[in-house]
């Protein structure tokens, strides 16, 4: 099956690209991409993202011409039901990144985790091997780096070849960079992360799974980082803006 962009279900929210994927087809189609010669590009938008993505358009053309785009966030799946646009469940990043290194593992497949700051992907990497063993990580770097520093970095990964890239520079920073950089990039699969590397070193905490299956993961995090107070009134400001902007709502 040749998988193009037009040939995965989207539908649009807040005029932002959303694949109407649940985690299977969203496993499904990663694989599907590692067959294909180009660099594929996966991003996990959250209605935070499609907020900023409103006022800039650099991201928005990312997600747009992204492979696979999956819902990370239970506000999408609320707007996609008040417009029954047929988002079926919540995708996270996390959970996608997981059975991608499980994949990675088991077929011997190569990974660079690239992001967070200094030492977190090393030591992301050592809690990623205890978990799977075999796992080729091939290499590691921050994602604090200069634009001159940053052409060092694309060669890095150039030399290692991985066949997954995973980028943790921070939601719409590692969206633009992917997609300024995937014609260069030697990857099969280049895939936006966020914090993830950050709870695989042991940093952040993933909300407890009581907390995740009553759709309250962003409470959790609320209450571990106060800071972020500020992040969540995007939660609010997107719900008005979803029931207001009918017409940018697409299935
Ligand atoms: N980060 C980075 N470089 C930057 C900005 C952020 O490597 O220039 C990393 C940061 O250290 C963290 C990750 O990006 O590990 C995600 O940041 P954040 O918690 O803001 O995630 P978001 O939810 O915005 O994706």
């Amino acid at each position: 099956m040749k998988l193009d962009n037009e040939s995965i279900k989207s539908v649009k929210i807040l005029g932002v690209k959303i694949n109407k994927v649940d985690n299977k087809e969203a496993f499904d189609v990663f694989v599907e991409l590692l067959k294909s010669d180009a660099t594929s590009t996966i991003y996990t938008p959250n209605p935070e993202m499609v907020m900023m993505a409103q006022e800039d358009k650099e991201l928005n053309d990312a997600l747009f011409n992204g492979n696979l785009v999956v819902p990370d966030g239970i506000g999408l799946i609320f707007a996609s039901n008040i417009y029954k646009l047929g988002l079926v469940e919540r995708v996270t990043g996390f959970d996608l990144m997981e059975n991608m290194l499980e994949y990675s593992n088991r077929r011997k497949l190569k990974v660079f985790l690239l992001g967070g700051k200094p030492k977190v992907a090393e030591r992301a990497q050592k809690n990623i091997n205890k978990t799977y063993k075999n796992l080729n990580i091939v290499g590691t770097h921050d994602g604090y780096f200069s634009e001159e520093e940053g052409y060092k970095v694309l060669d890095l990964i150039n030399e290692k070849k991985p066949d997954i890239l995973f980028v943790a520079l921070g939601a719409s920073k590692q969206e633009k960079w992917i997609e300024k950089n995937r014609k260069i990039l030697d990857t099969s699969i280049a895939m936006g992360v966020g914090g993830c590397l950050d709870v695989w070193a042991g940093d952040v905490k993933r909300a407890p799974e009581v907390f995740i299956k009553m759709n309250l993961e962003w409470f959790y995090r609320f209450l571990k980082q106060p800071t972020r107070l500020i992040r969540l009134f995007a939660i609010p400001r997107f719900l008005f803006r979803v029931i207001t902007n009918k017409e940018m709502m697409e299935s």
